[in-house]
C-alpha cells in the first residue's frame, strides 16, 4: 500500500486472524491454503530456497525461514520448545512478513502461530492426497496438543477421514481434542497406547513434542498400505519414527537439504533415497508404488508453505477488511532526509551551553 513516499504495512494480529478464520470458516481456510501450497509447489523452480537457519538451546530451537520468488519475499520466525506448555506457553509460536522484492518494502506483518497450525495441516493433507490410498477413512492421531485439531480437520475435509483413533501420553490433551471436535462430523476413539491407536488405521499422523529420539512408531505397528504423516520430528535430536519404519517405507520430503538435517531421516545415511513431494505433485515422479506399500511424509515445515499461507491471509484480509495499516517504516517527504523525521516535533540537537 503506497502512501506519499513510503509504504504502509498491513498488520494482522492474532485476534485479526481469529476473526478472519471464524468469518471465512476453517474448512475454507484449510482448502485455500492447501490450494496455494499445491500451486506454489508446482512453481518449485521459481523459488530461491534454503534450509532454515536454526539457533539451538537446551530446551528448544528458534528458527528463521526465508524464501522468495521474483516478486515476493517471505520469512517466518518460529520456535519449538516442547517444555513450554508446563510454563503456560505454546510449544510453537511464530510471526512473519511478506515483502515486495522490487523495493524491499514490507507489505504484511502477521501472526503465524495459528497460521502455522493451519498451513502444517494443509501441507499434511496435500501430501496425503498424493500418497495415501484414496479409500483411507480412519486415521490414528498421536500427539493431541496444539496442532492436533487442525490436522484432524484438514484430513476430514480434504481427504474424507471420518474416524480418529487418538493417543497422547497426557490424557487431558486427548479429552481437550475430543471436546474441541464435537459437532465436527468426526468419530473419535481414545486409545490407551500408540500401538492401539494405530491398529486398523489407514493413515497415521504423529504430531508429538519431545526433544528426544522417540520411537512412537516401530516396524511391528506397520500395516500394508499405511500412510504415515510424521509431523513432530522436525529438529536435530528430535524424531518420532524407528529407523526401520523409514527403511521399510517409501519416504517423501519437502526440501531434502533441510529434511536430512531435521527430519526423521536424520537417523539414516545422507544418501538414503527420498523423493521431494513437488516432483510427485508435478507428475515428474510416481508417488505410492502399490496399494501395499507403506508411505511416509517426513514433514519438517518448509518456508514455501508459509509463503503460500501468508499469500492466502493477505488476500483474505483484503477481502474481509481485516487488519490495520501500520507505519513500520518511517514516512518521509524526502527519502534521503531520514534524520529529518527526528526534527519534525522540534529541534533535536541543541548547541552546547
Ligand atoms: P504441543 O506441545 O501442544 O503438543 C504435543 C503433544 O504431544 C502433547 O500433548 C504431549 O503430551 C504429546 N506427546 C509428547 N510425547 C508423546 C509421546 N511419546 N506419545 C504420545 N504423545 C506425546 O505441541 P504442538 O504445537 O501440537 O506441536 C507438536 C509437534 O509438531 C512439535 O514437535 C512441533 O515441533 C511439531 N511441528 C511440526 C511442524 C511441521 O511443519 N512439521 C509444524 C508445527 C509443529
Amino acid at each position: 500500500m503506497r502512501s506519499q513516499n513510503t509504504f504502509t504495512t498491513l498488520y494482522l494480529s492474532a485476534p485479526d486472524v481469529i476473526d478472519l478464520v471464524r468469518r471465512k470458516g476453517i474448512e475454507a481456510c484449510l482448502r485455500g491454503i492447501a490450494d496455494n501450497i499445491h500451486a506454489d509447489f508446482l512453481r518449485w523452480q521459481a523459488f530461491d530456497k534454503s534450509a532454515r537457519v536454526a539457533s539451538h538451546s537446551r530446551d528448544g530451537v528458534i528458527e528463521l525461514m526465508p524464501i522468495a520468488d521474483g516478486e515476493t519475499y517471505a520469512f517466518k520466525y518460529v520456535n519449538g520448545h516442547p517444555r513450554n506448555t508446563r510454563l503456560g506457553l505454546s510449544t510453537v509460536m511464530a510471526f512473519g512478513v511478506l515483502a515486495d522484492v522490487a523495493t524491499g518494502a514490507p507489505l504484511l506483518l502477521s501472526e503465524l502461530t495459528l497460521t502455522t497450525a493451519l498451513r502444517t495441516a494443509a501441507m499434511s493433507a496435500v501430501a496425503a492426497r498424493a500418497l495415501a490410498r484414496p479409500c483411507a477413512r480412519t486415521m490414528a492421531l498421536i500427539g493431541n496438543g496444539a496442532q492436533s485439531e487442525f490436522q484432524a480437520l484438514a484430513f476430514h475435509h480434504l481427504l474424507g477421514i471420518d474416524t480418529l483413533r487418538l493417543f497422547d501420553t497426557d490424557p487431558a490433551a486427548t479429552a481437550k481434542l475430543q471436546a474441541n471436535l464435537q459437532g465436527g462430523g468426526l468419530r473419535t476413539v481414545a486409545c490407551a497406547s500408540a500401538a492401539e491407536a494405530v491398529r486398523g488405521a489407514d493413515i497415521v499422523t504423529t504430531v508429538t513434542a519431545d526433544k528426544t529420539n522417540a520411537t512412537i512408531l516401530t516396524p511391528d505397528m506397520l500395516a500394508p498400505g499405511m500412510h504415515i504423516n510424521a509431523v513432530g520430528g522436525d529438529c536435530p535430536g528430535k524424531t518420532e519414527l524407528h529407523a526401520d519404519v523409514l527403511r521399510q517405507a517409501q519416504v517423501f520430503v519437502e526440501y531434502a537439504p533441510q529434511t536430512r538435517i531435521e527430519g526423521d531421516i536424520q537417523q539414516l545415511p545422507s544418501d538414503f533415497a527420498v523423493t521431494e513431494l513437488w516432483e510427485v505433485l508435478a507428475g515428474r515422479l510416481p508417488g505410492r508404488g502399490s496399494d501395499a506399500q507403506v508411505t511416509v511424509f517426513d514433514s519438517v515445515g518448509f518456508a514455501l508453505e508459509d509463503f503460500s499461507a501468508l499469500r492466502f491471509m493477505r488476500h483474505a484480509a483484503a477481502e474481509l477488511g481485516v487488519g490495520q495499516p501500520i507505519e513500520l517504516i518511517p514516512e518521509l517527504s524526502d527519502p534521503k532526509n531520514l534524520f529529518g523525521v527526528l526534527h519534525a516535533r522540534g529541534p533535536l540537537l541543541r548547541a552546547a551551553a
